[in-house]
């Protein structure tokens, strides 16, 4: 891991107690930060969200992961009543499409597959079982799988389904301002045209906003998006470029109608210079193309795209391009950066919206209330890189193990060096058919081992705890999950279905 350099250990203290919270921007990231202050600490705060509507928000995000689930709990926040205000549907996985091979897919899945033994997971004892010719498809023994690919959902007991949403982002930061506002957090629109700051001493005073009015704050929340207003025009932090690995930088976003029931998981469709995301809620489908523009140029991805939707379009087809990589300290003196403002991969794994989560609950867990000292801003930076480095492996992975030489991109991925952690990673479970989860990661073995089967990586051998069933028990072992599974999905309704009973939106008139 990169270590973050000395300049932090040595950033500015201040002594003066927090009082005041300024979060500049309402998009995603600066209502789920107002959400999670006003909701925890809303008592002993002051907390002001300042945004314009007449810059507005990126306007995409709108896929999520089961972490989610996770900070709508911590607040209290009622998922039946989110759903029905974002027009969310259950997602539980991603089905990638010719990312492998041209026609070859796989899903990778939120739930856990088979079952591990303590000296072995379970992917030994399917390899043992597919060289015996004992075994069908990894797929076959997650449920959360077999659930999306027969279009099934309902909630289990004791979290017995894993599953994130897929919303409507522009709602979910409505939903999340009006939650907010009843714990006391207060909106000002306007546009900022400075930042008074001491940058010297790392210190922002104020915001003036276009209408003259000053915000004043003792702690400031960076969430601009791409613009980084303050953290970076105005404190200056880096940005580390990882565009060497990453290759997309552009992407072009529409909405379409919906032609049919909504799918419990998100597609994502590789494509010549990139790929192709379809997200289904309730009342439209959200798509996009992301694309290296050095391999493909605006007019041809914006065809691609166009070529590639079904149902009437919405709107019209929107660009937006971005830089892969991420700011070298996200907090730097009274100022934390969280969302698009701190870093941004891309979104083929759909963390980024779990990174803004990552970075409040850090965030809450370090609350300087008494005044900011260098140990815990050098300690909320390290944290933050180590977790989004593991990201940043699950994410070229993707691209880099590909068996596609069909254009010049997906040529460029395979043959590219990755970072050395990565590289380990890789022939670890070739090798071996191991993998080992990292403190404090995001990605679980099983997803790790769904995507390098997915894109095609067989391991060389499995685990002697295998070897010591025979063919009977293997069979017998491996027959049983499958059958539960199986069962099990067969006694869920359809996603619509549940959908329609647990969190009915009201429908426009025909
Ligand atoms: C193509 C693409 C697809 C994505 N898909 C996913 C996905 O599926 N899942 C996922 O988790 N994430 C995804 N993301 C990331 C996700 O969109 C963001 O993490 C999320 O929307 C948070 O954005 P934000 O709030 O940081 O920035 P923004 O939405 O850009 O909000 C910035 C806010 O700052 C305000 N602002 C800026 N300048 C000023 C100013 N001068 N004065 C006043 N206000 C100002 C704006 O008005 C706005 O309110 C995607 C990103 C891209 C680019």
């Amino acid at each position: 891991m990169s270590q973050i350099d000395s300049a932090a250990s040595r950033a500015p203290e201040f002594p003066a107690p927090i009082r005041r919270v300024v979060i500049a921007g309402g998009g995603t990231a600066g209502w789920m930060v107002a959400a999670a202050l006003s909701r925890t600490l809303g008592k002993t705060l002051d907390i002001t969200l300042v945004e314009s509507d007449e810059i507005g928000t990126v306007g995409v995000g709108e896929a999520t992961i089961p972490t989610l689930v996770t900070f709508h709990r911590l607040l209290d926040i009622n998922e039946q009543e989110f759903m029905a205000a974002t027009q969310a549907t259950f997602k539980l996985g991603i089905s990638f499409e010719s990312w492998r091979q041209l026609g070859q897919d796989y899903i990778h899945s939120f739930g856990t597959t088979g079952k591990d033994h303590w000296t072995a997971g379970f992917q030994h004892f399917w390899l043992k079982g597919r060289q015996r010719n004992l075994a069908g498809d990894y797929g076959d023994y997650c449920l959360e799988l077999r659930a999306a690919l027969e279009n099934r959902f309902a909630h289990l007991p004791r979290g017995g389904m894993n599953y994130a949403f897929h919303m409507d982002a522009g709602l979910y930061a409505k939903f999340l301002r009006r939650f907010s506002e009843g714990y006391g957090a207060r909106r000002v629109e306007g546009k900022i045209v400075e930042v008074l700051a001491d940058v010297e001493h790392e210190r922002i005073r104020a915001l003036r906003l276009d209408s003259g009015a000053l915000i004043e704050g003792d702690l400031f929340i960076d969430c601009t998006g791409f613009r980084g207003l303050l953290i970076a025009q105005t404190l200056g932090a880096e940005w580390e470029d990882w565009s060497q690995w990453l290759h997309c930088d552009s992407a072009i976003a529409l909405q379409t109608a919906s032609t049919g029931d909504p799918v419990p998981y998100t597609r994502s469709m590789a494509r010549e210079a990139g790929w192709q995301w379809r997200i289904p809620l309730q009342h439209r489908v959200g798509n996009g193309i992301v694309y290296g523009s050095r391999f493909l140029d605006e007019a041809r991805a914006r065809q691609i795209l166009l070529d590639n939707v079904q149902g009437e379009l919405l709107t019209e087809p929107r660009l937006i391009r971005f830089r892969p990589g991420q700011r070298r300290h996200t907090w730097r003196g009274n100022c934390v950066a969280i969302g698009l403002a701190s870093g941004f991969l891309e979104p083929i794994e759909s963390t980024s919206i779990h990174l803004i989560q990552r970075g409040v609950i850090r965030l809450l867990q370090m609350f300087p209330a008494a005044g900011i000292n260098a140990a815990d801003v050098f300690e909320y930076n390290q944290q933050t890189r180590a977790e989004i480095e593991h990201i940043r492996d699950f994410i070229i992975l993707h691209y880099h193990v590909t068996e596609r030489t069909d254009t010049a991109f997906w040529r460029t991925c395979r043959e590219m060096s990755v970072p050395d952690s990565l590289r380990h990673r890789i022939d670890l479970f070739r090798d071996s058919g191991r993998v080992f989860r990292v403190p404090n990661e995001l990605f679980a073995e099983n997803s790790w081992i769904q995507v390098m089967l997915g894109q095609g990586i067989m391991p060389r051998q499995h685990h002697p705890s295998a070897d010591l069933m025979d063919d009977a028990e293997l069979g017998g072992f491996l027959g049983e999950i499958r059958q539960s599974v199986e069962q099990t999905v067969r006694r869920l309704p359809s996603h619509q279905a549940y959908l329609s009973t647990y969190c009915p939106v009201a429908r426009p008139a025909a």
